[in-house]
This record gives structure tokens, C-alpha cells and sequence, in this order.
């Protein structure tokens, strides 16, 4: 797999990134900033196998992402837990029962 494989030319400004104007909802408007709407300006699209792998790298990074976010929920219960029982502590040492 290559990197060219990834992409293709964008068929709209035909790898300039730039078009002069462009035709929306049927009403042709001047382009301001001249960048292509389709490729924002890269000149190519990711073909299909360039959305294959987004998608994948994407489904990936989520995970890795969601593994991450547990374990950072993991430790802040078990941070809760001990300042909740460092709290008992101190209301005992402000309040000594008589
Ligand atoms: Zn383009």
C-alpha cells in the first residue's frame, strides 16, 4: 500500500485546491478565498481505501481513548474513597466525642 493509494485527485478543482467559483443548490457563487470547498484546499480526497483507513485509525484511537478515560475514572473513585475517609478522620479530631 502506498501513499497514492490512500488518495485521489479531487475532481472539483483538479488538484489546485483552488476554484474560481462553484454551483450550490444549483446557484453558481463566486468563491471567496478561491479554496476548493471539497478538498479545503489539498487538492485530493482520501479514496476508498484512504476512508478504510481513517475509519479503522479512528475505531482505534476511540478505544484507546475509552481505556484511558476508565482508568482515569478508576482513579478518581479510589481518590474519593480516601478523601472521604480522610474527611472522617478530621470532623473526628474537630469533634472529640466527650
Ligand atoms: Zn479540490
Amino acid at each position: 500500500m502506498l501513499i497514492k493509494d490512500l488518495k485521489q485527485d479531487c475532481p472539483r478543482c483538479q488538484t489546485t485546491g483552488k476554484v474560481a467559483a462553484f454551483s450550490q443548490w444549483g446557484i453558481q457563487q463566486t468563491n471567496i478565498g478561491g479554496t476548493c470547498p471539497d478538498c479545503k484546499g489539498r487538492g485530493y480526497l482520501p479514496s476508498l481505501l484512504g476512508q478504510d483507513v481513517l475509519h479503522f485509525l479512528n475505531d482505534q484511537t476511540l478505544d484507546k481513548h475509552a481505556a484511558r478515560l476508565k482508568e482515569l475514572e478508576d482513579r478518581l473513585a479510589a481518590a474519593q474513597q480516601q478523601l472521604e475517609s480522610i474527611n472522617q478522620h478530621l470532623t473526628k479530631l474537630e469533634k472529640p466525642s466527650r
